[in-house]
């Protein structure tokens, strides 16, 4: 079992048809370990994306990530980063349109930086990424990243 970080951007927040879809597929692809609208800060957005710093669409992403909130997930299921990273589709949008329609990014994204969703890229990632969003989230408690265990069933979310 891998847990990964999932974040709809703020345009599909703003979509309750496309919001509604995603958490459906969500429901029916994964265990929701949590589940929260976030308004990010420029400066948490910054740390978020620090290895796109110097990039020419850093500040674009960053600020349209702080541009309204955000809904984010702590997702659990096997090879959960892949599986969600697969479902998104691919980064830019053009192509994700045009080979894979039926992704997130084919059906909901707008532009490359409005890409619709984001989700971790490495176990390591992952749990970066936890600590930026959901700092109150008790990582001893996530035995699944660490020791390959299943998360107590009590720590599963119901998606609002
Ligand atoms: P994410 O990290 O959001 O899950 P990813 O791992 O597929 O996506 P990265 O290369 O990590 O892609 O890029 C992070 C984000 O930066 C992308 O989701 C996208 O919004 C933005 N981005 C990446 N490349 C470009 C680009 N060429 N132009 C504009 N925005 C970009
Ligand atoms: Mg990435």
């Amino acid at each position: 079992m891998e847990i990964t970080l999932a974040l709809l951007k703020p345009h599909v927040l703003r979509n309750t048809y496309a919001l509604n879809q995603i958490k459906a597929l969500i429901g029916n692809n994964f265990k929701v370990l949590e589940a929260k609208e976030v308004q990010i800060t420029k400066e948490l957005s910054e740390r978020f994306y620090a290895e796109h710093k110097g990039k020419f669409f850093y500040h674009r992403l960053t600020s349209f990530m702080n541009s309204g909130p955000c809904y984010a997930l702590i997702l659990q299921a096997d090879a959960g980063i892949q599986k969600w990273r697969q479902l998104m589709g691919p980064t830019k949008v053009f192509q994700a349109v045009y080979t894979e329609p039926q992704s997130i990014r084919g059906m909901y994204g707008l532009s490359d930086t409005r890409n619709a969703c984001h989700g971790s890229d490495s176990k390591a990632s992952a749990l970066r990424e936890i600590s930026i969003i959901f700092p109150e989230y008790k990582m001893e408690k996530d035995t699944p990243q660490a020791e390959g265990q299943v998360a107590p069933q009590s720590q599963q979310t119901k998606l609002k």
